[in-house]
């Protein structure tokens, strides 16, 4: 049962937890203001009967004082006033004895307290206390003395009698009154020590009842203080342990490790939310792992296709390197008969023969011209000493050798500062060469060409880019460019071999460099390599 309601206070709403807590406070002030006010009722009562007794005892000394003057002066008067005062210890009596019955008639009480000249306001408290506690010690203490005392006033109600019988019996006996007179000390002496102890045994019961009201109401106190400090930590602890298992786990989880999941104590909001939090990690968890299967998968796959188009390359060099032997030196024959043959017999030819003499040396000189590509991207590699080099010079030498194509096209050239560097300079110049001139080549037909040049310095190399404005390069080419023999556009409209960015590509990796290209379609192209600067 404790168990359970432990549980459910775990478990149930902060809100609620709140709620529970502020009511069981109220709770427990609501009944240390019941204990107060119920007190504060009782003692008032105490005082009444304190009261209640001033008033008796007062009646009863004029009483005794209207019956000696009774007895002095035989004045029916005083012996009416000493009836009247009688009445009021004689109304309590009448009060006190239907108090004692198993089921007093209230009514009957009440008239007899009235009698006894008691505030009508404190009568009910009166009565509630005597039915409330006459077991008690203290009250059962002063209702002996009261009944004690209740005796002593029938003696002398019964002496006032006697006198007064006395005094209208014919002859007057002056002997006869005064021995009837002579029972008033002893009794009023009597009489004195039970006033007394009515009046302490309430005194000592309002003493006790405030020593425990006191009590009672410091314990009530204390316990609302606890409960409410139990209850608030007790809430508090637990949202705290809550919310520092779920922040423990996002801190790991924002290191990337969504393994650790947060503890649920409650199935509170806190609770709630830490369970949340698990399935979300979980579900992290699931992506991140899919994620890392995916990535795997394609860098094999990428890992495949670059070993594919490596030993491609290899193939195609390999048929570069024998095509350039081979083809050399027949074409140096054709080249030298075709020389021979405009020098010599196109005087002669007819019209046609000349046109087809033209096309044959305009053949021989394209065919020369891929030949001395493909021996300039054989030998690469062969130069084996780096030099320091100024690649400002550098490019100026570069751009002074493409002067007229880029005059030609109406382009700007933007260059940056270039630094000094260890490197291969013929090979860095048909670099430089190979990639301006395939920007100049492959400009915007709608756009006057612009090409921007950079370089900057990194840790261990030192990272250029050639950027223009011209007709871009779809996505899916991108990784085919420098393959050697690779043309994307019109071959008619652009005239080339395909072996340029190829030889880029070898040139860079001669430098320990990687070269790589963005593009958009349309907009232009941007060709970044790197060059070591360690060499
Ligand atoms: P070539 O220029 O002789 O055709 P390259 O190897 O230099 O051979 O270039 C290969 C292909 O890459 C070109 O045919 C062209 O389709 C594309 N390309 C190279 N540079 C650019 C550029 N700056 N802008 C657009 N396309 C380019």
């Amino acid at each position: 049962m404790k168990r359970s309601i432990f549980r459910w206070f775990k478990d149930v709403s902060i809100a609620k937890k709140l709620y529970f807590t502020v009511g069981i406070m109220a709770l427990l002030i609501a009944i240390e203001l019941l204990a107060l006010f119920f007190s504060i009722n009782t003692l008032s009562s105490v005082r009444a009967y304190v009261g209640g007794e001033g008033l008796w005892s007062k009646a009863q000394k004029d009483a005794l004082y209207q019956l000696l003057e009774y007895a002095r002066t035989r004045n029916e008067a005083s012996y009416a006033k000493f009836e009247g005062f009688m009445k009021v210890s004689l109304g309590d009596h009448k009060a006190r004895i239907e108090l004692s019955k198993p089921n007093p008639n209230l009514d009957i009480v009440r008239e007899g307290f009235a009698e006894g000249r008691n505030h009508p306001d404190d009568i009910d408290g009166m009565i509630k206390l005597f039915r409330r506690f006459h077991s008690n010690l203290y009250i059962h203490r002063a209702i002996v003395a009261w009944t004690q005392a209740d005796e002593v006033i029938t003696g002398f109600v019964a002496i006032g009698q006697q006198l007064h019988e006395a005094i209208n019996t014919v002859p007057y006996s002056q002997e006869k009154v005064t021995a009837i007179l002579n029972q008033v000390d002893p009794l009023n002496d009597r009489l004195t020590p039970m006033e007394d102890e009515f009046s302490f045994a309430l005194g000592e019961g309002s003493r006790w009842l405030e020593g425990n009201v006191l009590k009672l109401l410091f314990i009530i106190a204390l316990t609302v203080e606890c409960t409410g400090l139990t209850l608030a930590i007790t809430v508090s602890n637990g949202i705290q342990k809550g919310l520092k298992e779920i922040l423990l786990s996002t801190n790991t989880a924002a290191k990337g490790d969504f393994s650790r999941k947060a503890r649920i104590f409650s199935r509170d909001e806190i609770g709630v939310l830490a369970g949340n939090f698990n399935a979300m990690s979980e579900e992290l968890e699931r992506l991140v792992r899919e994620n890392k299967e995916v990535n795997n998968s394609l860098e094999k796959k990428v890992r495949q296709r670059t070993s594919e188009m490596e030993s491609k390359n290899k193939e195609l060099e390999q048929f570069a390197y024998v095509a350039s032997h081979d083809l050399q030196e027949p074409l140096r024959t054709i080249a030298g008969f075709v020389d021979l043959l405009q020098k010599e017999y196109q005087p002669k030819l007819d019209g046609n023969g000349k046109v087809y003499l033209t096309y044959l040396s305009q053949a021989a000189f394209r065919m020369r011209t891929l030949i001395k590509d493909l021996l300039d991207y054989s030998r690469i590699g062969r130069e084996r000493e780096v030099q320091p080099v100024d690649i400002n010079h550098l490019l100026e030498e570069v751009l002074a050798d493409l002067g007229k194509s880029i005059r030609d096209s109406d382009g700007v050239i933007t260059a940056g500062p270039m630094p000094i560097l260890q490197v291969y300079p013929t090979e860095l110049k048909l670099l430089f060469q190979n990639l301006i001139a395939n920007a100049i080549k492959f400009h915007h037909p709608d756009r006057q060409p612009e090409i921007w040049i950079s370089a900057q310095q990194e840790e261990h190399h030192c990272v250029f880019a050639v950027a223009d404005n011209g007709i871009g390069i779809e996505p899916q080419f991108l990784d085919r460019i420098f393959i050697i023999f690779q043309r994307l556009h019109n071959r008619t409209k652009y005239e080339g071999s395909g072996i340029g960015l190829a030889h880029c590509k070898k040139i860079v990796e001669m430098h320990e460099g990687k070269i790589w290209v963005e593009s958009k379609p349309g907009l232009g192209s941007q060709f970044y390599f790197t060059i070591s600067t360690d060499l």
